[in-house]
């Protein structure tokens, strides 16, 4: 099965910028009650989305006193355990992200070994591009930074 997810999040000055639990040097980063990390939210939705397990909004509410203050990183975490209670195992992960500024091809091994490591996957089936959006619309103002994520998952073979 596959499974898609989108995120966006406002960026303001002041703020961490967080992207798959990485923690990168910027003038702006992400509004959100979490840490705001737009990978880690949009891996979320593809992963419940392929296991048709609804959305990160009805898992991970703000309101919910379990989650205040939790890193992303548990949120993905938490539906990998889902998954794995469902039988299913994640096969691949492919995401793209857009922001204008900074550049962070520098830090996208650093987001495939968190992404690796958060999802039991071997590095090899994790794929992170980062593309910006060519000036134009809010990514291309600075205003925002979205990530899109695509997953393919499959039955836990039984022993
Ligand atoms: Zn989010």
């Amino acid at each position: 099965m596959v499974g898609l997810g989108y995120d966006v999040h406002r960026l303001a000055e002041g703020r961490p910028l967080v992207l798959a639990g990485v923690t990168i040097p910027s003038e702006k980063g992400a509004v959100a009650h979490s840490d705001g990390d737009v990978v880690f939210h949009a891996l979320v939705d593809a992963l419940l989305g392929a296991a048709a397990l609804g959305d990160i909004g009805e898992w991970f509410p703000d309101t919910d006193a379990r989650w205040k203050g939790a890193s992303s990183t548990q949120f993905v975490e938490h539906t990998i355990g889902l998954l794995a209670s469902h039988g299913l195992r994640v096969v691949n992960i492919d995401a793209t992200l857009v922001l204008e500024s900074p550049k962070i091809s520098a830090f996208k091994q650093e987001m495939r070994e968190n992404i690796s490591r958060a999802c039991q996957l071997p590095v090899q089936r994790v794929s992170v591009k980062a593309t910006t959006s060519e000036r134009i619309g809010f990514v291309g103002r600075g205003e925002g930074v979205e990530a899109t994520v695509i997953v393919l998952i499959g039955t836990i073979e039984p022993r």
